[in-house]
């Protein structure tokens, strides 16, 4: 039986085009689906949009769109960011989907309201339509959100209340006992110190005539269900009979909607904890939050146009630490594009292909040598290092491992000469040197499997001749 895997990234937001944070998200995800499918497991990996809410609507009255078309259009410029990052989702909800995801969001309400969590309440609060949730002033700066520099709506509505409050002390107890697990610790941390002050039960629903898109409450027509109540309920529409999630991956801005509400819902429903979520932070530009009135939001197409889809790939995990934030720049491009790929991975390869083909190399047979003995030391050190930064979430430092595989063999190569050989005289020689070589570049493109799976399909092809045989026996 092959173990269930069930990761998930969060939704997107359809107020605008996808930028380079979604698909930080979205390559993560996808590596660790990747991971794991190919360790063995019966892996469902799942993303998609979350379409309704103010935020969606007011973006599309500003298009003089309505907001399903509006919605719809920018839900399609995820999908297809999903297929350009060669992401291996196994399927994309959208929140608007009136079969998959509608019936299950009532029944949640359903299910929340028969356990006593629901009830109508006299409210009076600040919703910031960015956050798409009610603050309080201590998130404000300035009479201002602080993350969206936004002045809040003063709403007083009558509105329907889930009550949060009746599960802060188990919500607090599984994330200290590690039952969801918060990666990382820092962010564990922060929501152990927010839940210490005491969790305040959550506005549920809208009225209708102050927001009509969206999902109306069952039983009563004139309330909007909270938009985020709708969302993460995706997670159970979207994938049906896989709950729990073994990982969820979210950003740093929405961790008390996954951490402290979400856990609250599952109780409530007598559902599952997810096990994982793991928290990544955001990408800066040169320094720069990245927003729209900076202008200086980056389109991970033109990006994936310019350089191709495992060239973004490799960056934003090799350059963007995993769970900080980190700074993206043309120039810091170009720089990991030119010495690691075209110079470091690209040259070798090129160099080992080239050199067989040139000395015959062909279907070695290959004698385990001292020097065979230390590729082989070398290569099961890389294994080591790069699973055990998998297991830790350290993307960054898998790829490190692989790259000091590829100095190891750039190393080698300079001190054998393999160039110089006489394929006449030396086959004892080419044997061993180019049997070596050829072993840890094939070694290298398994590695590189998760990460950058169409350059690894490409090395991995180059190994074998016309008559697709490989150019060396995968060792043992
Ligand atoms: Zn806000």
């Amino acid at each position: 039986m092959k173990k269930k895997f069930y990761i998930t990234t969060s939704i997107a937001y359809t107020n605008m085009l996808p930028h380079l944070g979604f698909a930080l998200e979205l390559i993560q995800a996808d590596v660790l689906a990747r991971y794991h499918r190919i360790s063995g497991d019966d892996v469902f990996f799942l993303t998609g949009t979350d379409e309704h809410g103010k935020k969606v609507a007011e973006a599309a009255r500003k298009e003089n769109k309505s907001p399903l078309e509006f919605s719809s259009q920018i839900a399609a410029r995820f999908r297809k960011l999903a297929e350009t990052l060669n992401a291996s989702n196994d399927s994309f909800i959208r929140t608007t989907d009136k079969k998959r995801h509608w019936p299950v969001v009532k029944r949640v309400w359903a299910g929340l309201r028969r356990r006593g969590d629901i009830y109508k309440k006299e409210y009076k609060g600040l919703y910031c339509v960015g956050c798409e949730a009610f603050i309080t002033e201590k998130d404000l700066k300035e009479g201002k959100c602080a993350i969206h520099y936004k002045e809040p709506e003063k709403v007083e509505e009558e509105n329907y209340f889930f009550r949060l409050s009746r599960y802060s002390k188990e919500i607090e107890k599984s994330i200290k006992k590690n039952k969801i697990k918060i990666i990382p610790e820092s962010r564990k941390n922060e929501m152990l110190s927010f839940i210490r002050q005491g969790l305040k039960d959550v506005s549920f629903s809208r009225p209708r005539k102050n927001l009509k898109w969206g999902i109306s409450v069952p039983n009563d027509d004139n309330q909007t269900i909270y938009c985020w109540a709708d969302a993460l309920t995706n997670y159970l529409s979207g994938a049906p009979g896989r709950w729990p999630a073994d990982i969820q991956c979210i950003g740093k801005d929405i961790q008390k909607f996954h951490c402290l509400i979400w856990p609250g819902m599952l109780f409530s429903l007598g559902l599952e904890l997810p096990k994982i979520i793991f928290v990544h932070g955001f990408i800066t530009i040169g320094g720069q939050k990245m927003s729209k009135s900076l202008g200086n939001i980056i389109d991970p197409f033109n990006l994936v146009e310019k350089y191709g889809t495992d060239s973004v790939r490799y960056f934003l995990l090799r350059e963007i630490p995993p769970t900080e934030d980190g700074d993206f720049t043309y120039e810091k491009f170009e720089a990991r594009y030119n010495s690691d790929l075209a110079k470091g991975l690209g040259n070798l390869t090129a160099r080992v292909v080239t050199l067989a083909k040139k000395l015959k190399a062909q279907g070695l047979k290959r004698k385990i040598t001292a020097q065979n003995l230390k590729f082989k030391r070398a290569t099961n050190k890389t294994w080591k290092n790069y699973h055990k930064a998998l297991r830790e979430f350290k993307f960054n430092e898998a790829l490190i491992a692989i790259w000091e595989l590829i100095s190891f063999c750039d190393r080698y190569i300079e001190k054998e000469r393999p160039w110089s050989f006489d394929s006449a005289q030396d086959k004892e020689k080419i044997n061993e040197v180019i049997g070596n070589l050829l072993f840890a570049v094939n070694e290298i493109a398994e590695l590189l499997k998760p990460f950058m799976p169409g350059t690894s399909a490409k090395i991995l092809k180059q190994l074998k001749t016309k008559e697709n045989q490989p150019l060396f026996p995968r060792l043992k």
